[in-house]
């Protein structure tokens, strides 16, 4: 980089600066991208690989930056995601494939989940230095902003992220009718049954492993589209998106079954879910008050099973007024 181009590289580190939260800075770092010539397209990923074994590239879950309600499973950049993902590889590196030409970023080092960039076109060598920087900042700026949003055990999104976003899916709702019988969102809460006789009988470090397990665990079994969250504990949160009342019982059937299924060293664990619909009208507070009432049902109907919350009983702990759609 030459002394001219100190001026430039400042100005943009500056508007990376500017942003508080891993979404905002990546999607500024996008509309930098986008403003360079040369670059046709840019698209951000989170990888979490879900086996410990590093020979095993093939067992991950990646996630399409911006978060979207919508499950985009059409994604044109599947070919060159699954070999950067494989390349053992790391920083800013072309990559060709079917005769276009990339630019890969790849996080790897001190960040997880892992963070690719797929930046689709060319830029002149002059230009690449000046590339480089910015995306180190973007890099520095990547691992500051994680360990103010995610939990340090599972990677997951914290509480904090989770008031975020569910209040980005609030909004959506606010804008958008929808009907709970054909497309709709969904809070659940998930409690580990007898967690802490885990922890008595195999000791904490080991309940630490069972807790980062079955967070990969929901990584894989739901889709790009849900968000999922370490609420506390071995409570966990997913707002299952863009989904039938129908077809959210299945989902989340599913996922009880997946972990019954599981085996531990020492055997098996179950969860209980409580679940109810994203509904706009009532506070973030009492719409989880609505999950966790329903968590609780499943807690005393017996653990390792699914209760759903319709939200038409009004407790008297409830202090907003629930208007039903
Ligand atoms: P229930 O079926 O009613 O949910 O029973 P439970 O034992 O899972 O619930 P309880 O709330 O009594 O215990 C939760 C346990 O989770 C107690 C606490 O020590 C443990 N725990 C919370 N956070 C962590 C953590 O980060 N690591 C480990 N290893 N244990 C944790
Ligand atoms: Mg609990
Ligand atoms: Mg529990």
């Amino acid at each position: 980089m030459d002394n001219q181009e100190l001026p430039e590289a400042y100005q943009l580190s500056l508007r990376l600066l500017e942003h508080k939260s891993y979404q905002e800075l990546t999607h500024q770092l996008i509309i930098i991208l986008l403003e360079w010539p040369g670059i046709l397209d840019v698209a951000a990923y989170e990888v979490f690989m879900l086996t410990r074994d590093a020979n095993n590239s093939d067992d991950y879950s990646a996630r399409r930056f911006p978060l979207s309600l919508d499950d985009c499973t059409q994604d044109e950049n599947q070919g060159v995601l699954t070999s950067a993902i494989q390349s053992d590889r790391t920083g800013l590196y072309t990559h060709h494939m079917d005769g276009d030409e990339y630019l890969i970023f790849d996080i790897s080092e001190n960040v997880k989940p892992r963070r690719l960039l797929i930046i689709k076109g060319k830029v002149s060598d002059d230009e690449q230095a000046l590339l480089k920087g910015l995306l180190q900042v973007y890099e520095r700026l990547v691992i500051l902003l994680d360990s103010k949003e995610r939990d340090n055990l599972t990677h997951l999104h914290n509480r904090q992220t989770m008031d975020i976003i569910l209040n980005q899916v609030f909004e959506y709702y606010q804008r958008n009718d929808a009907s709970i019988d054909e497309k709709h969102s969904w809070v659940a809460l998930l409690d580990i049954d007898h967690f802490k006789d885990v922890n008595d009988t195999f000791g904490h470090l080991y309940g630490d492993e069972v807790l980062i397990i079955f967070s990969n665990l929901m990584e894989k079994t739901f889709r790009h589209s849900d968000f999922i969250f370490r609420y506390g504990g071995e409570e966990f949160i997913v707002i299952i998106n863009r989904l039938s009342k129908a077809d959210v019982k299945m989902v989340l059937e599913r996922f009880r079954k997946v972990v019954e299924a599981h085996s531990f060293s020492f055997g098996s664990i179950t969860v209980s879910i409580g679940y109810t619909f994203v509904n706009p009208k009532v506070s973030q507070r009492v719409l989880l008050e609505y999950a966790d009432s329903a968590l609780y049902a499943a807690k005393q109907n017996g653990r390792n099973r699914i209760e759903y919350n319709d939200q038409n009983r009004h407790d008297a702990n409830d202090v907003d007024d629930v208007e039903l759609f």
